[in-house]
């Protein structure tokens, strides 16, 4: 589909296809207007299954110029029928989009891959960003295969496993002291001075943003080009929330999907929660908050899209629920137990808010149920340490039979 023009959310004034993020006019956020669709739905869904398996397959929903490619292959991740979840909360059908299977284990690879082809396209030579850790390993990485310099900006508390993985791929890391609202704040005021950086989540954001919806493409055609009945998703900015519902609109629009919008249900930690506050008191205002809690990916206290996914949530008569840090340990596990996936922090959120739905009776036993997974337990294993316990013996036959009788099942 072409990009037609940059468009602001507020007050719908148009700008050039630019690296440009905020309206002059009344400093509302810009995104990505595309001109209407002369494909039929028949010719559109057979370009999809000519492609490759990757976002790009999604091209003519992305706002690129030229053939659209990355050195590093993201997204078709697999969506995962979650059976004994399901039935261990009560539920008829549960799916996992399970975007563990990325490049660099996260849902942040697709964001990435867009704004870094569109950035490319734009002319800029070097990478940037602000991020809690996810998006600092895909910038890392996706600029390596593209021979591009990178620099990252992240809160100097991260785990120190996303710290690492993000080095190693030879990136430059710069941890600020501050929470994750101050590096943001750098990032604007450094990409005003630096005018050859894209920094993908803030001069080149609309773009960036446009790979959310990606996963919310791959989850109807994978459900056979079928409309899930809700859909369960962590918010930070919101960002990823809204466009997985804007995918669903842009292909309702064409005549690829029928149906109506799923409900909208998203998740945060109770220790950074200013959106699901703002849902609960009925205004889409959300007042920033200092994070406190182990979700570090989601620790985002000044949320820039959080008014839309409070509106979301009530227009499709979902919510934003949250959930505190014993809960999403218990989701981390609960998820690794019943589907053999291991989550990071915000996985367990998200587990954490369907079973807190489930046991509230929000979900009817009839409705298909898509629960996103957006990174890999690994980045924080911390969050797992003294949850279970691991049975230390002698390296003898009776020592593992005095633990574990023959016959008993533990
Ligand atoms: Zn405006």
């Amino acid at each position: 589909m072409p990009a037609d023009a940059l468009k602001c959310k507020e007050c719908q004034t148009t700008y050039p296809l630019e690296a440009r993020y905020v309206c002059d006019r009344c400093f509302g956020p810009l995104e990505v207007a595309y001109a209407p669709l002369t494909s039929t739905p028949e010719e559109l869904k057979r370009r999809i299954q000519a492609g490759p398996h990757t976002l790009w397959r999604y091209a003519d929903f992305l706002p690129l110029e030229g053939t659209a490619r990355s050195a590093l292959p993201t997204g078709w991740t697999p969506l995962v029928k979650a059976d004994r979840l399901a039935a261990r909360l009560g539920l008829g059908e549960v799916w996992v989009k399970n975007e563990t299977a990325n490049p660099t284990h996260s849902f942040k690879d697709r964001v990435v891959s867009v704004a870094l082809a569109r950035a490319q396209e734009l002319g800029f030579q070097t990478i940037a960003c602000a991020s809690t850790g996810n998006l600092a390993n895909a910038v890392a990485a996706h600029a390596a295969a593209a021979g591009l310099p990178a620099y990252v900006l992240i809160p100097a508390d991260l785990e120190e496993a996303k710290i690492l993985a993000t080095g190693a791929y030879g990136a430059n890391v710069v941890a600020i002291k501050g929470n994750y609202d101050a590096v943001n704040r750098l990032c604007t005021e450094l990409a005003g001075d630096r005018a050859d950086w894209a920094f993908v989540n803030v001069n080149v954001r609309p773009y960036y943003a446009e790979g959310s919806k990606t996963l919310g493409f791959e989850v109807a055609e994978q459900l056979g080009w079928e409309l899930p009945d809700r859909v369960v998703a962590p918010v930070a900015s919101g960002s990823l929330f809204t466009k997985i519902a804007r995918a669903f609109e842009e292909w309702i629009d064409c005549g690829l999907l029928t149906g109506e919008l799923p409900t909208m249900n998203g998740a945060q930690a109770e220790g950074c929660s200013p959106v699901a506050q703002a849902f609960a008191a009925g205004t889409p205002v959300c007042r920033p908050v200092k994070p406190d809690t182990i979700a570090k990916s989601l620790a985002i206290g000044n949320p820039a899209d959080g008014p839309y996914a409070v509106e979301l949530a009530q227009k499709t008569g979902g919510g934003v629920d949250s959930v505190n840090d014993d809960e999403i340990r218990a989701g981390i596990r609960l998820l690794a137990e019943t589907t053999g996936i291991f989550t990071e922090t915000a996985g367990g959120v998200t587990t954490a808010t369907l079973a807190k739905l489930a046991t509230r009776g929000d979900i009817d036993p009839s409705e298909r149920v898509v629960l996103c997974i957006t990174g890999d337990g690994l980045k924080t294993i911390d969050a797992v340490r003294g949850t279970f316990e691991v049975t230390e013996i002698e390296p003898r036959v009776e020592a593992f039979d005095a633990q574990f009788a023959v016959g008993a099942v533990a």
